[in-house]
């Protein structure tokens, strides 16, 4: 039996939201916020046709027809921004309270409860079907695609077609564009259908093509797996992914927790898992204060400790299920998110301990009254959306050496605070 591979690339909305890294089977790119190129300074070293030429035998041992890949490669032409993306190398590293503040504010927990609401009768098959929550099925929607609303602009075809031919991971994207034919050929989805991010990633849960090929489900009863028009199938196939990577019925993810003063956490790993019992031992509790040791837990259940910004900020024990969300797009930070959401969901407040720094991050709705604030300063940084790019990185640089600050760029707490104060003795001026 072929072993699947539980790594998508490409969450649209993450990288875009975030800066967040992205991992393609394990190679870590990165990828700009920034609206794509329509220009590209990005020079191929083969002809693109006659790459593709020379793909027809191995698509064809995948299993294409003869008949598809001239039909979908004749007119093919490639678009070179998207190695440009595959190669962008992020100015710096967005702190994890950025990335979390982004994605999980109270827009998106408001939203995906509107969902939850919405969508009742087939998230409760699906929950009844593959044992995932609603909640858990929703976060992911709401963090891989703000619930369908962003799902990438992207020719598949087009993009995978030049992966496939220029720059690091051709043999990768390969299978990827293989499996793109295959999908098409099938008659799953039409060709202009099949638009997602620059690595390939589409629909409303961001499948790759191959994870398509193996999760995803017809769960509409209407012969077709359709993750780009019907969210019945794209919830269902988001459940069976979950699934299918571990998913344990009735256990949570994991929860924030307490450590005892003193006690050393270093080498503490997701993956370094240990007997609950261990840890109680340990003296750790949940972040409330009450015991490690509730619901379908028992001493024995395998959990990690992580803490993704160290001692001094939240910690967290983790469980199996919370691997089955790493899956999804293979960061702890990614994960954090979904699991967060799902906790925010179901009632739950934010994390009990604070993020250890003295510029928290922003929501969306604060990111773009911090973009509206540069805009009504003349800087030229596209629309107000909440999308933190490098051109209003800049614009933040320069405002803060303006206003005596420390040049970090970042869209934090203090340089929104700084606006704020700034907007406000204009008005009395
Ligand atoms: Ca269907």
């Amino acid at each position: 039996m072929r072993r699947l591979t539980f790594v998508l690339a490409a969450c649209t909305l993450a990288m875009n939201q975030a800066n967040a890294d992205l991992v393609i089977n394990g190679v870590k790119s990165s990828t700009s916020p920034v609206t794509p190129a329509t220009t590209t300074n990005y020079t191929p070293v083969s002809s693109f046709q006659s790459c593709i030429a020379n793909l027809r035998g191995k698509a064809l041992s995948s299993g294409v027809t003869a008949a598809t890949f001239s039909r979908y490669t004749q007119n093919l032409s490639p678009d070179y921004s998207v190695i440009e993306k595959l190669n962008y190398q992020p100015e710096f590293s967005t702190p994890i309270w950025d990335y979390l503040s982004g994605l999980v504010d109270d827009e998106r927990v408001v939203k995906g409860q509107q969902m939850l609401v919405q969508h009742r009768d087939v998230l409760q098959r699906v929950a009844a079907t593959y044992g995932v929550p609603a909640e858990t099925v929703v976060a992911v929607w709401g963090v891989e695609s703000n619930f369908g609303d962003i799902s990438g602009k992207y020719p598949l075809l087009q993009a995978l077609g030049t992966l496939s031919c220029e720059g690091r991971r051709q043999s990768y994207f390969q299978g990827e564009f293989f499996a793109t034919l295959r999908i098409l050929q099938r008659g799953d989805l039409r060709e202009e259908q099949l638009v997602g991010s620059w690595a390939g990633a589409f629909g409303h849960t961001q499948f790759m093509p191959s994870t398509y090929e193996a999760l995803a489900v017809d769960f509409d009863g209407d012969g077709r797996r359709d993750l780009v028009s019907s969210t019945t199938d794209a919830l269902a196939s988001t459940a069976n992914f979950l699934k299918r990577g571990g998913w344990q019925t009735g256990m949570p993810w994991g929860f924030e927790v307490k450590v005892p003063a003193g006690l050393s956490i270093a080498g503490e790993s997701r993956r370094n898992k240990k007997a609950l019992s261990t840890w109680i031992n340990k003296g750790l509790t949940r972040a409330n204060g009450t015991a490690l040791l509730q619901g379908n837990l028992s001493e024995s259940t395998p959990a990690g400790l992580m803490a993704p910004s160290g001692p001094n900020g939240p910690v967290f024990l983790v469980f199996k299920n919370f691997d089955a969300i790493y899956g999804y797009n293979a960061a702890e930070s990614y994960a954090l998110a979904i699991a967060h959401l799902s906790d925010r969901l179901q009632g739950a407040g934010p994390f009990l301990t604070a993020w250890p720094t003295d510029d928290a991050g922003t929501s969306r709705a604060e990111r773009r009254e911090i973009q509206q604030y540069l805009l009504n300063k003349g800087y030229d940084i596209g629309a107000a959306d909440g999308l933190v790019g490098d051109k209003t990185r800049q614009a933040i640089r320069q405002e803060q050496t303006r206003l005596g600050l420390s040049a970090t760029g970042r869209a934090g707490q203090q340089i929104l605070k700084a606006f704020r104060e700034d907007s406000a003795k204009q008005m009395m001026q």
